[in-house]
């Protein structure tokens, strides 16, 4: 059996997270990375339902497997992440009868304990080593990058809120990620002082409801405390933090965003729909005011932060005359960035259960393309403001020979030079912008340790 093995990711953040803290344990076991599934010892596919077509990327992933398993018998398959959540596993077992094991999101165990058991890993071994590096691999809840990543990611993702209980009508994620919980902030630290050593310099704190960070925590311990922590970590260039609920963005994590200069002014912020009606039908807990009410509050004391807003279209029973509203508040609102969903249904959930997913599906195209379509116009007018400016970038990659990174305003920038840029925080004047790029020339390392606060 190589000690191979290939992983599959989809979806959300957090699943990019997740497979980053699995890679990590696999390579501390001594396993190798590749590209190719066919290659592969051991194939990991984690996996996204917040959408149909999430879904059916994976079924297809899955059944293409069945072919490389019949020509590969030795292969391991495991499939983790929200398709399996916490109690589909089962059915899927049935479904899927080539598949060896199956892990809830976040959940390493199974497939730990799958290896152990065929003797492919030795846990008594791990706990007897001096190999430090190796033990905490496996048994902390910290994580590092995996080989391959090393010295090459410049940003990575740090989940600090596991889980979700708000329960919003439309969304399966509290029935697959399990009930809410906060990490402890020790961890995260050390995960992400680890990360630095790797070469990371920007981390993005994720939650589903990142703001309520904390509530399940003793001492008070809050979302603002733990940005101001991460971000004395002198490493750290940026942190970033995802998803914020309108309910529970505080004046204090305001202030803390605005008087921090390593946190980004930059906040996610969804909104779901822009009418009263919906957003009850959603149990979202706020009416269009009070959104407005919040985002005055943010833009009061951060003036130029960068908002972004996720919504959803075609959701049960929403009128023409409801969508106009969600089209006019993107209107007024003038978001960053609008992440637009057509409105899928999902199994279990309360909209599933009791109301009818009533939207033709080309009413729904319809709804996303023209909210589309004003959000482009929308950012492209924004960012011709930004032409001749000067903006921080931190360098992130090359890509068709130009370096990349983003403005703390989460803005991508392209610039061309022969320098080595990468991990760098530089300054690049904008000659060119389009609604969801800008390209420029560089004008040089910032000198900086840290996030500015330009544009
Ligand atoms: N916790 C975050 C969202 C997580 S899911 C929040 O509270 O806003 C990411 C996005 O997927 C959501 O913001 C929503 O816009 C979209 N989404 C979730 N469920 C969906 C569904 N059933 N159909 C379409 N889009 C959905």
């Amino acid at each position: 059996m190589t000690k191979t093995y290939h992983i599959w990711t989809i979806g959300c953040q957090m699943n990019e997270a997740d497979s980053r803290h699995l890679s990590s344990q696999l390579e501390a076991l001594g396993y190798r990375r590749t590209d190719t599934a066919g290659e592969a010892g051991l194939v990991v596919l984690n996996t996204c339902v917040v959408r149909q077509q999430a879904e059916d990327k994976a079924y297809s992933r899955l059944s293409s497997l069945r072919h490389e398993k019949r020509q590969n018998p030795d292969m391991i398959i495991a499939l983790m992440g929200c398709m399996v959540g916490r109690r589909e596993a089962p059915a899927l077992k049935q479904r899927f009868p080539y598949v060896d094991v199956f892990m809830a999101p976040s959940e390493t165990e199974p497939l730990l304990e799958f290896l152990s058991e065929h003797g492919l890993y030795d846990p008594e071994r791990v706990l007897d080593t001096r190999d430090k590096a190796l033990r905490d691999a496996i048994q902390d809840d910290e994580f590092s990058l995996p080989a391959y990543q090393r010295g090459r990611s410049v940003t990575a993702n740090v989940p600090v809120v596991l889980g979700c209980s708000h329960a919003c009508t439309f969304c399966v994620i509290p029935y697959r990620r399990g009930a809410e919980r906060s990490r402890p902030p020790e961890h995260i630290l050390r995960e992400i002082h680890k990360l630095t050593e790797q070469g990371v310099r920007e981390v993005m704190l994720l939650g589903q409801i990142v703001d309520r960070y904390g509530t399940d925590l003793p001492n008070g311990a809050d979302l603002a405390g733990l940005l101001r922590r991460v971000a004395a970590v002198p490493d750290v260039h940026r942190v970033r933090f995802l998803t914020s609920h309108p309910n529970w963005m505080t004046d204090r994590l305001i202030d803390t965003v605005a008087g921090t200069e390593k946190i980004c002014p930059h906040i996610e912020i969804p909104v779901q729909a822009g009418n009263d009606h919906v957003l009850a039908a959603m149990r979202r807990g706020y009416t269009v005011d009070d959104y407005r009410r919040i985002v005055e509050r943010i833009r009061n004391r951060l003036p130029d932060a960068a908002i972004h807003s996720d919504i959803i279209v075609g959701f049960c029973g929403e009128t023409e005359k409801q969508f106009m509203d969600t089209y006019r508040l993107t209107e007024e609102m003038q978001w960053d960035k609008v992440h637009i969903a057509k409105y899928s249904e999902r199994p279990k959930t309360l909209a599933a259960r009791t109301l009818p997913d009533d939207v033709p599906a080309v009413e729904k195209e319809r709804r996303r393309k023209m909210l589309d379509d004003r959000q482009t116009d929308i950012l492209e007018k924004k960012n011709r403001a930004l032409q001749n400016r000067a903006v921080e970038v931190l360098v992130e990659n090359r890509y068709k020979g130009k370096w990349r990174g983003r403005t703390p305003h989460n803005k991508w920038v392209a610039f061309e030079d022969e320098g080595d840029w990468h991990g760098k925080l530089v300054t690049v004047q904008v000659e060119k912008t389009r609604a969801y790029s800008l390209t420029g020339r560089l004008q040089g390392d910032t000198g900086v340790q840290h996030a500015g606060r330009q544009p």
